[in-house]
């Protein structure tokens, strides 16, 4: 059994707004505010918080991997000045239309098995709040209970389902 016990986290519809399509430029990048207080008392529970998402439009050239990393900073630094500290965030570049095939884009489950290795989660005792089917999928594939919201749903709505 492993030592730590993790909520891995989609991205968009669940951190960030949902646009019905890939986030590109960052000033669309949006943190859901709403989040706040439930990711905090994820924290405080003692779980590991590890944003898992797929941007294949990388591999589509829609938007460039200094934009997503400033995307990702804008995420870091808001949570960080409300007291969330996130572990890490795993993104897959591919797109099954412009690359071979790969493991990692949801629903497959490689950057969650990466994710929990290095960190030493327990993924029995872990969760994945995702707000499609494949995110469900990619979390039940690496051992964790997965958790399906709506888009942009408050995470509040699902605390009670998560071990204290
Ligand atoms: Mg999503
Ligand atoms: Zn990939």
């Amino acid at each position: 059994m492993r030592k730590n016990r993790a909520v891995f986290l989609d991205r968009d519809g669940v951190l960030n707004k949902e646009l019905g399509d890939y986030v590109c430029r960052e000033e669309d990048f949006h943190v859901l505010e709403h989040n706040f207080a439930p990711l905090r008392e994820l924290q405080d529970r003692g779980y590991l918080l590890i944003v898992i998402t797929n941007q294949g439009g990388l591999a589509k050239g829609w938007y460039s991997e200094k934009t997503l990393a400033a995307m990702h900073e804008k995420l870091r630094k808001t949570y960080r000045e409300n007291g969330i500290e996130l572990t890490e965030i795993y993104y897959c570049r591919h797109h099954p239309e412009y690359n071979s095939k790969c493991l990692c884009r949801k629903p497959g489950s490689l950057m969650l098995e990466k994710a929990a290795a290095r960190f030493e989660v327990e993924p029995s005792k872990s969760y994945f709040i995702g707000d499609r089917e494949r995110d469900v999928l990619a979390g039940e594939a690496a051992g964790m209970k997965g958790i399906l919201i709506d888009s942009d749903q408050p995470i509040s709505a699902v605390l009670e389902l998560i071990a204290v």
